[in-house]
């Protein structure tokens, strides 16, 4: 199976090659906003022609491809920039490239063609302010032996851990190296190397040992995750833990006097603190999912709706610090890589209030009721471990229509099904499929 992956290494650079990574990203911010302002140029020209009285044969074409940009960058940058050969000249491509296609997304965005959040017209970008970030494409970039890259024009840097994992791998021609891109969060440089991998997925009775064949995991705030085995792993609140100091450091900021250099130092002081709660959710959500992936042939999870629950604001804090999202992303990928399956259960299943014994509803069940109890057959469970059981249940339903087996991320449309399978007496909704809210609205 070939992939895309990225392996991100944080290089340990010395001064003059800290200060050439620097300069590269300062090359790339440069050539985007000379971009940009040669995109507004032509936009602008172009709405005079339209309205001048004077017909015009033709209108001034606007360089939003990449192709177009990299001519008139190269056409100019002798005059516009006579120390451009200070930086590799990826560096440039790299911006151009961040800015090529945007101001057509704006437009698409506006017009309804392009799905999804709301893309602005882009933005110049200043020092201090945007993300530091450029890309090779070309040139001899890459692993230099397991503790240095080498990058173009900066030299040969050395990385804080071993790259193992990552020089392994084109050496016995199992992977192919794309592109190598260079930034920094919170003042610390990264390089992440895109990597086409070709994968050896684990199939059939000589895959590693797994605990559990299914299992149901149930996504939610008191705890991360709660497996149909009865596991509950721990919301570690990496956020909540910090928010002391987020709030303390804020704080200086805020009262900081504007462009002085108290202001930078807090800036920094702050950034860290929030790359640090970043890095342990990653670590911790890296671990959770690659764990799940691993031991079991099948996982089921809910397709929970968590850009709404954030819009909740007594909810939005705890939820957006779980990243349950992210959950679901990493299973998304990880699940193909270890060849497990995984199932994804329709955003109205009433997983919740389903009675995990008997099939039978509890309507009146609340958020606050942390426990479980079944008005028909009178079982008492965990409220959470009740979602996830009832979650692996329908890993039987999906099987036989999910012929194509491992690595699928199926999104199931069983709500209905089940629904009926489970009740008997109510009338067969399966045909209305599975956006019909089912008993949860009720
Ligand atoms: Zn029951």
């Amino acid at each position: 199976m070939t992939t895309l992956q990225a392996y991100r290494f944080a290089p340990d650079a010395h001064d003059i090659q800290a200060a050439a990574l620097s300069r590269h990203a300062g090359a790339a911010r440069f050539a985007f906003n000379r971009g940009l302002a040669r995109v507004q140029a032509a936009l602008a020209q172009r709405d005079a022609e339209k309205t001048s009285s004077v017909a015009c044969a033709e209108l001034t074409p606007v360089p939003w491809a990449l192709p177009a940009l990299r001519r008139e960058w190269n056409w100019a940058k002798a005059t516009a920039a006579p120390w451009w050969a200070e930086c590799s000249k990826e560096a440039y491509s790299a911006g151009l490239d961040q800015l090529a296609g945007r101001p057509k997304h704006f437009g698409d965005s506006r017009s309804g063609k392009r799905r999804g959040r709301r893309a602005g017209f882009p933005r110049f970008t200043k020092r201090g302010k945007s993300r530091d970030s450029f890309r090779y494409t070309t040139g001899s970039h890459g692993p230099d032996g397991d503790r240095h890259v080498k990058l173009p024009r900066i030299g040969r840097v050395k990385v804080h851990e071993p790259m193992a994992a990552l020089t392994g791998r084109p050496a016995d021609g199992t992977a192919r190296l794309l592109g190598a891109t260079v930034s920094r969060t919170a003042g610390r440089w990264f390089v992440a190397f895109t990597v086409e991998v070709d994968r050896e997925v684990p199939t059939g009775p000589s895959r590693r040992q797994r605990k559990a064949r299914t299992a149901g995991v149930d996504l939610g705030v008191k705890h991360l995750a709660v497996l149909s085995t009865g596991e509950m792993i721990p919301n570690p609140k990496h956020l909540a833990a910090s928010l002391r100091r987020l709030c303390t450091a804020s704080r200086a900021y805020a009262r900081s006097k504007p462009a002085s250099a108290g202001r930078r130092r807090r800036a920094a002081r702050l950034a860290c603190i929030h790359a640090r709660v970043a890095s342990q959710r990653r670590d911790g959500l890296h671990r959770l999912t690659s764990r799940l992936a691993t031991t079991h042939d099948a996982i089921v999870v809910e397709d929970l709706h968590v850009a709404g629950m954030v819009r909740n604001r007594r909810l939005a804090r705890a939820v957006a610090d779980t990243a349950m999202a992210e959950v679901r992303r990493q299973l998304g990928y990880k699940t193909g890589w270890y060849g497990c399956r995984l199932v994804v259960a329709d955003r109205w299943y009433p997983s919740s209030r389903t009675c995990s014994g008997c099939g039978g509803r509890n309507p009146s069940l609340t958020l606050s009721d942390r426990m479980f109890v079944c008005p028909s057959c009178g079982l008492v469970i965990d409220r959470d471990v009740n979602a996830a059981v009832n979650l692996r249940s329908l890993v039987a339903a999906s099987m036989s229509e999910t012929v194509n087996a491992r690595g699928g991320d199926q999104k199931t449309p069983l709500a209905g099904q089940v629904a009926v399978k489970r009740e008997p007496g109510t009338a067969p909704a399966g045909k209305t499929g599975g956006a019909s809210p089912q008993g949860e609205a009720a």
